[in-house]
């Protein structure tokens, strides 16, 4: 189904609709506040600041040190989550408290700083995007870590998980296909892309995912896109029932509005 005139779209709008489209309506058409939200959803936030911190100084040509990586990974996880209870919004630990988070997270920050590699040459970090993806069609994304090869670019998506990624995921996840499209509109140049995962798992490991993405993984992106936004005019959000039912920031609401 093809829809006329204009349209925008962001990389994390619409992946929260593949993700369940019911909470996709909850989060961007209703912008229902949530319920909760998960503790290793802070986590995640709070080493992307750090590793944030990491890529700004060598772009500089001054790397931070260590402590100082550190201390931004405090501050910010501390900063959220005491952020989110002045909210009134539960901070979700799971099964670990809120000390295993911390220790966690800083094996995991560990892990990154001993084996991400530094000679490298960073020309963005945190670079938004916003590019057409066909006529009348804008998407919009941020770009983590955007590093310069020899004519061309390599851009970066750094993530936390609770395990390394599975072979479904760097096939056909739609990411690579977003970032990259938007890195060559960016840049006026060939572009490859990387996952640098770091996993929360006992002994953390960083590790280093390329991913090839071709003209139909861009098509079947153009294709979900109008996709969703047909289902969306047509108020279309059906339940996606699955393990991650379990942490959804709105499952209350969810389970109440059943029948
Ligand atoms: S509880 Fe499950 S089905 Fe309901 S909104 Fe959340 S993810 Fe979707």
């Amino acid at each position: 189904m093809h829809l006329t005139g204009s349209s925008k779209t962001s990389y994390s709008r619409f992946s929260s609709w593949l993700r369940c489209p019911r909470l996709h309506k909850y989060r961007y058409i209703d912008q229902a506040a949530e319920e909760r939200v998960s503790a290793t959803m802070l986590l995640g936030t709070a080493f992307h600041e750090a590793a944030e911190l990491l890529f700004r100084g060598l772009k500089q040509g001054e790397a931070p040190l260590t402590d100082e990586v550190f201390a931004a990974f405090d501050r910010a996880l501390v900063d959220s989550i005491e952020f989110q209870q002045q909210a009134g919004c539960p901070v979700d630990f799971g099964k670990s408290t809120r000390e295993e988070l911390h220790n966690k997270g800083h094996e995991m920050l560990g892990t990154f700083l001993a084996e991400v590699p530094r000679d490298i040459h960073v020309l963005d970090v945190e670079r938004a995007f916003e590019v057409e993806l066909e006529p009348g069609r804008l998407i919009e994304g941020v770009l983590d870590l955007v590093l310069e090869q020899s004519g061309s670019v390599l851009v970066v998506d750094l993530k936390t998980s609770a395990t390394a990624f599975g072979e479904d995921k760097l096939r056909f996840d739609l990411q690579p296909t977003v970032y990259l499209h938007g890195a060559r509109g960016l840049y006026g140049k060939p572009a490859d892309f990387e996952y640098w995962v770091v996993t929360r798992t006992k002994s953390p490991r960083l590790i280093r995912y390329p991913v090839v993405r071709d003209q139909a993984d861009h098509a079947e992106l153009i294709e979900a896109v109008r996709e969703i936004e047909a289902a969306t005019a047509l108020g279309v959000f059906p339940r996606r029932r699955d393990w991650q039912c379990q942490g959804c920031e709105y499952a209350d609401r969810c389970a109440g509005e059943r029948g």
